[in-house]
């Protein structure tokens, strides 16, 4: 059964649990809790010279005892400070989230269409950044030409026979195998062999038009001795050139062919 008790000063019945029991007097207060609190705070208002004394002597005689208490006290504050900023936190960006969510769904076109545009004005940027960077850098420059360098180094101590010449040579000394494209391949003639072949062609192709007095060697005389354009050239002068040129050529072969004591 609850005891229930009458508080002598604003005389209404309370549960015990609401008067202080005193230890030494082995007794309840008369007075409740809340009246207690209620006098004392009277009091300290009006005799404030008197309690700020007595609350620095406490304050003297209880520091360690003060400082632990706020210490505490700030720790438990804190922690609860962090949830609670935390969870405030959490609630406001789901929120923000969910807004987002819900205006993109409703202007999904327009934003799919805004973003891709951005996208590739990015790209675009930095596509230009990026030549920029690698056309004009000094840096990236020299650095090109090291590698370069390096490549051309690493070349040199390999080694391949040349194909006509049968000399043993570094891949310096070959040319570039462009047909097959992205390998380090070399042509299968050395440098000075492939020059030697291509003069040798260059020779006997001309040689060959010569001999046959074709029109595009006559138009090449044309252009070298008498200072025409090809495209002035027209099909009816070229066969007056051959014709000329024929009997010069039998002339001079003439001439050749007679005996020294003219
Ligand atoms: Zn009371
Ligand atoms: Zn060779």
């Amino acid at each position: 059964m609850m005891k229930i008790k009458k508080c002598t000063r604003c005389g209404i019945e309370k549960n015990l649990q609401e008067f202080t029991f005193r230890t030494d007097r082995q007794h309840y207060m008369a007075m409740c809790k809340v009246c207690i609190r209620e006098r004392k705070r009277k009091y300290d208002k009006n005799n404030k010279e008197k309690t700020a004394a007595r609350k620095s002597l406490y304050a003297e005689n209880n520091k360690e005892k003060l400082k632990e208490y706020r210490k505490q006290y700030n720790q438990k504050n804190k922690k609860q400070q962090a949830k609670k900023a935390k969870e405030s936190r959490q609630k406001k960006t789901a929120q923000k989230e969910k807004i987002k969510l819900n205006y993109y769904l409703k202007n999904k076109e327009s934003i799919d269409k805004a973003k891709a545009e951005h996208k590739e004005k990015q790209r675009i940027k930095a596509n230009l950044y990026y030549k920029n960077k690698h056309d004009k850098n000094p840096v990236i420059i020299q650095k090109r030409a090291i590698k370069e360098k390096q490549k051309w180094l690493e070349n040199k101590n390999r080694i391949q026979v040349c194909a006509t010449c049968g000399r043993l040579k570094s891949f310096s000394d070959f040319y570039k195998n462009h047909n097959v494209s992205g390998s380090d391949l070399r042509k299968i003639s050395c440098k000075l062999c492939t020059g030697d072949h291509m003069r040798e062609r260059n020779r006997t192709g001309r040689k060959r038009r010569s001999d046959n007095l074709t029109d595009g060697f006559i138009k090449e005389c044309f252009c070298k001795h008498d200072g025409f354009k090809a495209k002035e050239i027209s099909q009816e002068l070229i066969e007056f050139k051959r014709i000329q040129m024929e009997i010069s050529r039998e002339l001079a072969k003439q001439t050749k062919s007679l005996p020294q004591s003219q």
